[in-house]
């Protein structure tokens, strides 16, 4: 048994001296952030590695998110329900609130948990103006059912890809998929800036839009233009994600082998089930979700957690409570008919996931796992 406990994530750092390397500039130029040279270096790196023309660079996903919806203006026209999945990060649900929207929930799909189109079909109302799906886990939405539905009902599309970033459908980048997608650059995310995000964008009219309310929604020296806040990704920040980048397509190969070493231990487990990679995408490895049966598996998820815990391996109830359930929504939310995502928070762990996780330690979690099923 390994001394060391094992968290569910590890954040990828460059070599020391790349990183040194790379901010040494800084102590001649002075210019720390304000969309510097590093800021700049990024957003054309990240464009072409997620085959857009345009992104926007953000001190998190958050803000990132935040800013995009006040882009759009939505709300601007009346219309403030934004139809959205239960099963994700608190971020995604307080952006919508936090910019005066509504939330409406829609139940997800069980075989990868993404949001369901039939369950977003229903919950079309004359005040819906967005969607905000989640590719939660790394897995992608329906996007072309997605599409479809916001075309019809004259919908904007924004995508929290917080999870997703560096996955293509048949060759092509999530970044290109509906209206808007965010991504998080969080230490925990498969690539990292430390703290950041970034938008990707199909109207080129956004790009100034965006800089401007990251930035206090100042146009020039004499004229503010918006009521914006304060989000611009600094130099240090820009510095890390330009070393990480260039260590990614590594560190996903490594993912993968751990993946799938998980997947080929858990599926021989009765009542656990795991989450494939779907037909036609390449996959990030961003996490390592197993939903746990009780009747087939003949112990509850939190069983499992307690006895990985015992262990000093700490997985995670990603995501438990469902946003319904949070304290500051149950009042309004808590009785959204989900009942797929409300199961699926019960029964699922995130079980560690990182590119240096040993496969010695990966056997180590299954066996803990096995010992847990029925005889
Ligand atoms: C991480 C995450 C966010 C927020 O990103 P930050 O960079 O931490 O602000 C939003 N949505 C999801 C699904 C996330 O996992």
């Amino acid at each position: 048994m390994s001394a060391e406990p094992i968290l569910v994530t590890r954040s990828s750092m460059p070599p020391m001296d790349e990183y040194v390397a790379e901010i040494a500039s800084l102590w001649e130029s002075h210019w720390l952030t304000n969309m510097g040279l590093k800021h700049q270096q990024l957003e054309r790196e990240l464009e072409s590695y997620l085959g857009v023309e345009d992104i926007a660079l953000f001190t998190n996903g958050h803000n990132a998110l935040e800013c995009v919806l006040e882009a759009l203006a939505l709300g601007a026209d009346g219309r403030r329900e934004v139809i959205t999945t239960p099963y994700t990060f608190a971020s995604t649900i307080h952006a919508i609130v936090r910019k005066g929207l509504t939330p409406v929930f829609a139940d997800i799909k069980p075989s990868d948990y993404t949001i369901d189109p039939v369950s977003i079909e229903r919950l079309i109302t004359p005040n819906t103006c967005a969607i905000l799906p989640v590719h939660v886990y790394g897995n992608l939405c329906d996007v072309d059912a997605i599409e479809k539905i916001a075309r019809e009902h004259n919908l904007k599309v924004v995508y929290d890809a917080a999870h997703a970033f560096g996955v293509t459908l048949n060759g092509r980048g999530v970044a290109t998929f509906g209206d808007a997608s965010m991504f998080s650059f969080h230490a925990t995310k498969v690539f990292n800036t430390i703290e950041g995000g970034a938008v990707s964008f199909k109207d080129p009219d956004l790009k100034l839009k965006l800089n401007r309310w990251k930035n206090f929604g100042i146009a020039d020296e004499e004229h503010v233009e918006f009521v914006g806040g304060n989000a611009k990704m600094n130099e240090f920040c820009a510095a890390m994600g330009i070393c990480n980048l260039r260590h990614l397509g590594e560190e996903i190969a490594k993912r993968r082998v751990v993946a799938e070493r998980y997947w080929d231990r858990l599926e021989e487990l009765p009542g656990v089930k795991v989450c494939r990679p779907q037909d036609g995408v390449t996959p990030n490895y961003a996490y390592l979700p197993a939903v746990f049966e009780p009747s087939e598996f003949g112990a509850t998820r939190d069983e499992v957690f307690e006895a990985l815990a015992a262990h000093d391996v700490h997985a995670r109830k990603y995501f438990y409570p469902i946003a319904p359930d949070f304290d500051c929504y149950r009042a309004q939310h808590g009785d959204a008919y989900v009942p797929v995502a409300r199961h699926t928070g019960n029964c699922v762990l995130t079980l560690p996931m990182y590119a240096d996780l040993a496969l010695a330690d990966v056997d180590r979690i299954c066996d803990i796992v096995a010992g847990c099923a029925k005889a």
